[in-house]
């Protein structure tokens, strides 16, 4: 066995066991493994291992990897989107985790209505109200929540958050909770449903899980620690 393919093992046992402790079904979460910074042929040793949903934070990344890997690969963009780049994610991947405004919105509509797809997107959540983080505010995905869902050539699934660096996971707790209230409101207000929550990186998946999490993005506790770049 790898030691890739062990650490997969091991990260799928916490899914389990956290998921267990919160009486929800293991199959309530998917794991999003991130491949960022690491090339091809050691995300296979993923794959190989039977992981097939990758995610990538960089468009250029996906452009190199995607087209060379399993076409059945379900790849998930998870970083700051810009709106240049807008096209071409949609042209490589299925998810988009990271769309952070109104006006994101509305341009990523008409993008996927002139290619003729229906990408499944998740609305990103400043939850930590941090200056220095992209993502709507909770204001703003509150009052404007009925305009995203009005555009029709998105697939709203739910809400993304990455909430402030915290020295204890458990410290984090507060934030996923919020995310799960902050969803509630949303369902009952508007009548929807919005089944996805993504939430939990290496350091804190488990006790994302705990608090409702249903994709936890995972990348150094799978593929090590990485050597360059975020
Ligand atoms: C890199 C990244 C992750 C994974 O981080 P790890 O700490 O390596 O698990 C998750 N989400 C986003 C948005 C990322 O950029």
């Amino acid at each position: 066995m790898t030691e890739v393919a062990e650490n997969l093992a091991e990260v799928q046992g916490r899914v389990k066991a956290a998921a267990e402790r919160a009486g929800r079904d293991e199959g309530a979460v998917t794991l999003v493994a991130v491949s960022k910074t690491w090339p091809v042929a050691h995300v296979q040793l993923a794959v190989d291992a039977g992981q097939r949903v990758l995610g990538e934070n960089k468009l250029q990344e996906g452009q190199e990897k995607i087209p060379a890997m399993d076409p059945g690969i379900e790849w998930h963009y998870i970083g700051g989107l810009q709106r240049n780049k807008v096209r071409k994610v949609f042209g490589l991947f299925s998810w988009v985790h990271s769309i952070d405004s109104v006006k994101l919105a509305r341009y990523a509509d008409g993008v996927a209505a002139d290619m003729g797809v229906k990408p499944k997107v998740l609305l990103q959540v400043n939850i930590g109200a941090e200056l220095s983080k992209g993502g709507f505010e909770l204001d703003e995905i509150r009052e404007h929540f009925a305009e995203v869902l009005e555009l029709e050539h998105l697939e709203v699934r739910g809400l993304m958050c990455i909430p402030p660096a915290v020295s204890e996971p458990d410290q984090a707790r507060p934030f996923f909770q919020a995310m799960v209230s902050l969803r509630d409101e949303l369902v009952a207000k508007h009548g929807v449903g919005l089944p996805e929550l993504s939430m939990g990186m290496s350091g804190d998946f488990e006790v994302a899980i705990e608090a409702g999490a249903t994709m936890v993005r995972v990348g150094s506790s799978i593929f090590g620690a990485r050597t360059y770049g975020v």
